[in-house]
């Protein structure tokens, strides 16, 4: 399955950066350790403040606790070797809780950096950075960077990747501001970017446009929930461009239909993009957001299991190689994931 002609070949199964290593929970691991990955989940997603002043009346931390090191160790049984949360500020990221759930898998978990807002930041960004109020260095660099080369909140665990949100309301004044500060983190670090995008209106474009004037080199970049498209013109054009697109939302099905986000991916395998696109789920063991008993009745199919259960053997009949799901799970990951410096 290679027809494409128009986009360079940025190398396969050794297309990692040779001694690069990934960050995980349990510290550096090589590229080539990583093995099958799922690049887009969440653990927990929460609300700090609304958990602390309103929890919801389904989170029990302790079993939410449990039964993420269940799930975690059951898609280990599946297969997969390593799940990128991609919980950032914004999401009710709490590395602490996370890593109690890694202290108890055999997957490796991968912490991320970003911050998760389609519209403004909280108001202390509003008086902290060059010439606010109270001013000093934009804290958005100071936290990516340090969460990258430091580690988070004392934890010691090292973010893997970093992530950024453009939404319906476009790249505001403080979206533009976390879209810097990532571009500088990645420029700095070597960890690779994730968008949150929305396909619907094609904002990838905007994404990769202003990145590319950041001065990120867009092969560094993953446009993500490209998942939610059948736009394969546009899909195209993203990963023409340079980047890698997330098809990221298999069991989304209240978006779109597993088997037509199948026949996508199958389409662009066919015109020869298996070293541009990675699949995840988007999932999350416990979000409050979505939570369990809305997911149980809406989205059965919403779970870290989802692509070796049903989604891989999906690919497989439709016609991509058992090479082809390789490169999306194993190779494109880790050259991502892995040229963190
Ligand atoms: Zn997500």
């Amino acid at each position: 399955m290679t027809d494409r002609t128009t986009a360079p070949d940025r190398g396969g199964r050794d297309g990692g950066r040779p001694g690069g290593v990934v960050q995980t929970f349990r510290g550096p691991v090589s590229p080539a350790a990583l093995g099958r990955t799922l690049i887009h989940e969440h653990v927990f997603v929460g609300s700090t403040e609304l958990d602390v002043n309103h929890p919801h009346p389904e989170w029990d931390e302790s079993a939410a606790i449990a039964r993420a090191a269940r799930q975690l160790t059951e898609l280990y049984r599946l297969g997969v070797r390593t799940v990128v949360d991609l919980t950032v500020l914004g999401l009710g990221r709490d590395v602490a809780r996370v890593a109690r759930v890694a202290q108890q898998v055999p997957v490796h978990l991968v912490a991320s950096t970003g911050y998760y807002t389609s519209n403004v930041l909280p108001p202390f960004f509003g008086t902290h950075g060059p010439g606010r109020l109270v001013g000093g260095p934009d804290p958005l660099v100071e936290f990516f960077v340090g969460d990258i080369e430091v580690g988070i909140a004392g934890s010691g665990v090292r973010a893997g990747m970093l992530k950024v949100v453009t939404d319906a309301e476009g790249i505001t004044e403080d979206v533009a501001r976390v879209m810097t500060a990532a571009a500088v983190a990645h420029q700095q670090t070597g960890v690779p970017i994730t968008t949150h995008s929305r396909p619907d209106l094609r904002n990838g474009l905007d994404q990769q446009a202003f990145l590319r004037a950041a001065g990120v080199d867009l092969s560094r970049v993953v446009i993500g929930h490209c998942g939610d498209s059948e736009d394969i013109p546009y899909l195209r054009g993203l990963m023409d461009a340079g980047s890698t697109i997330g098809m990221d939302r298999f069991g989304m099905e209240h978006v779109l239909p597993d088997e037509r986000r199948v026949a996508v991916v199958l389409e662009l395998l066919r015109l020869g993009y298996a070293d541009r696109m990675v699949l995840s789920h988007d999932a999350a063991s416990f979000s409050r957001v979505t939570p369990p008993s809305w997911r149980a009745v809406h989205a059965p199919n919403w779970n870290f299991g989802n692509i070796p259960r049903r989604i891989v053997p999906m690919l497989l009949e439709g016609g991509a190689s058992p090479e082809d799901v390789d490169r999306m799970m194993i190779d494109n990951p880790a050259r991502l994931l892995g040229s963190a410096r």
